[in-house]
This record gives C-alpha cells, sequence and structure tokens, in this order.
C-alpha cells in the first residue's frame, strides 16, 4: 500500500495536470455517485491535497472528492480522453481541457460537502499527517498522551490515529532512525528519546517525499550508487535488508513480524 510519501507525491502530479482549471468532464463509475457528473462538470478543481494516506481533490463551490487507494488503487495521468493499458477497472475519471486523472480499482471513493469533511470517519480522526508537520510539536503532543503512551511502537507507527501517512515501510526506517526497538513504549523513553523520535519521524517520512521514497541520507546514496549498489540496496536503511549489514554499525539487519506485517531491526542499533 502506498505511503504518506507516495500519495503526497500522486496529489503534487494531479495537482498539476488538473488544479486551477475547470473540469471538462467528469465521471463515476458507482452509481449513487453519478448525479454528481452534472454538477461538477465546468466546476474549477481548486486544490488537490493528500491527507494520511487519503486524497482530496476540492471543487469550486466547496465539493469535495475524497478517495483511499488501499492496496489496488492507482492514479494514471494522460492526455486528455486517453486511458492506459490496464487491466483495472476505471473508478473515477477528471478531464480538463488538456489532461485527464484517472483513478482505478480504488475501492473508497466518495464526495463530501466541507461539514461532511469534518465528521468523515478517515479524514476527521487522523493524527498530524507527517509530511505536513513542520515540526515535531504535534509528535511530541501525541506521543505524550495517554491514548498512545502505553502501546508499543509497532503497534503505534502503524495506527493513522497516532501519525497520518506513515506504513509499514516507514515504520522499520523511522524506529531505525532514531534507534528505538519496536517493542517500546513512549512512557518507557526519556524525553531526548521522545525529541529523537519525533524528529526522526519527520525527518525519514519528509526525506521520502523530496527524494522519490529513498529514506537513506544523500551522502550514503552517492556513495552506493559510485559503488555500483542498486536501488533496492541504497534506497532503505534497514527496510527490505534482512541479513545484511547495517549502514551504521556493521551488524546484521534482521527480520521480523509485527503486527501482522514484516517489520526490520538492527539489534545492536535499537536495543530492546
Ligand atoms: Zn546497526
Amino acid at each position: 500500500m502506498p505511503e504518506g510519501p507516495e500519495i503526497h507525491i500522486e496529489a503534487d502530479i494531479i495537482r498539476k495536470a488538473i488544479g486551477g482549471t475547470s473540469c471538462r468532464y467528469i465521471h463515476f463509475f458507482h452509481e449513487h455517485l453519478k448525479p454528481f457528473e452534472k454538477a461538477l462538470s465546468d466546476t474549477k478543481v481548486e486544490t488537490v491535497e493528500a491527507y494520511g494516506k487519503g486524497l482530496v481533490i476540492g471543487f469550486e463551490g466547496d465539493t469535495y472528492i475524497y478517495s483511499h487507494n488501499q492496496l489496488y488503487g492507482k492514479w494514471y495521468i494522460t492526455q486528455a480522453g486517453e486511458y492506459p493499458r490496464t487491466s483495472r477497472s476505471l473508478r473515477l475519471e477528471i478531464q480538463n481541457e488538456h489532461m485527464s486523472a484517472l483513478l482505478y480499482s480504488a475501492s473508497e471513493i466518495e464526495v463530501l460537502q466541507a461539514d461532511s469533511i469534518t465528521r468523515h470517519p478517515y479524514l476527521s480522526t487522523i493524527g498530524p499527517d507527517v509530511i505536513r508537520c513542520e515540526n515535531t510539536q504535534l509528535v511530541l503532543r501525541q506521543l505524550r498522551s495517554d491514548l498512545f503512551r502505553n502501546r508499543s511502537f509497532s503497534a503505534l507507527l502503524l495506527d493513522q490515529r497516532f501519525l497520518a501517512g506513515v506504513g509499514n515501510y516507514l515504520r522499520s526506517e523511522i524506529l531505525h532512525h532514531a534507534g528505538v526497538h519496536p517493542l517500546t513504549k513512549p512512557a518507557l523513553l526519556s524525553e531526548q528519546q521522545l525529541t529523537k523520535i519525533a524528529e526522526s519521524a519527520l525527518l525519514i517520512s519528509q526525506r521520502a517525499y523530496l527524494n522519490n521514497g529513498i529514506t537513506n541520507e544523500d551522502a550514503l546514496v552517492a556513495r552506493a550508487k559510485k559503488a555500483g549498489l542498486t536501488r533496492r540496496d541504497y534506497r532503505h536503511l534497514v527496510f527490505g535488508r534482512e541479513q545484511k549489514p547495517c549502514y551504521q554499525c556493521g551488524g546484521i539487519i534482521e527480520k521480523d513480524r509485527m503486527g501482522g506485517r514484516r517489520i526490520y531491526i538492527c539489534n545492536i542499533c535499537q536495543k530492546e
């Protein structure tokens, strides 16, 4: 499933294609959304924003299309009226004079008004968005909250109510960068350690957003490329690198399962 960085990158691409222009043609696959086709035609697309793993396209007149890709949803951008070769099924099409934004196979598409956004089961319950946060203040508030402070990081970092946009690869990467073991809880950490994990959560997520999914720092990536390593080798600190040496300490990275999802740990950098 795409995580926050990927959804924010997707929002940027969709915004570039159809943002600020009038929608010439709109098509919904779902019968119950068909009535909105007429209402949204010839209406300007004002905003395209990611919220955690959800995407919201705002139209003139305070009408919004919310979508969540879940496992299979995928956006394509094409020249107006053209379609990609894919076996996926088209769920939503928004076309302006020049471009089409096409959403395939997403299971969640809704049309909302401004007031229903504030009651929306996903949008109204998610925590601070890690790509959007400008400082660690909101993240520290979550870490100190009674709601979260006694749960393990392995569970917290998959809970969108804790931090929106963090998913499975970011969970392993943030914890390794902060030097925190996934079974530790916020309540067991010092203020200094809490600050470190809050900083890592933002730094790693925002780096992935700016560097197309890469979570390692630029200098390491440059060295790795020079040495002939592939993206698979240098993309992440630990995720997907089981039995390979940790870039920081040389220890062997181990793969485990927590919360039903794979997780990667360096037991030297991340002591329990
Ligand atoms: Zn290590």
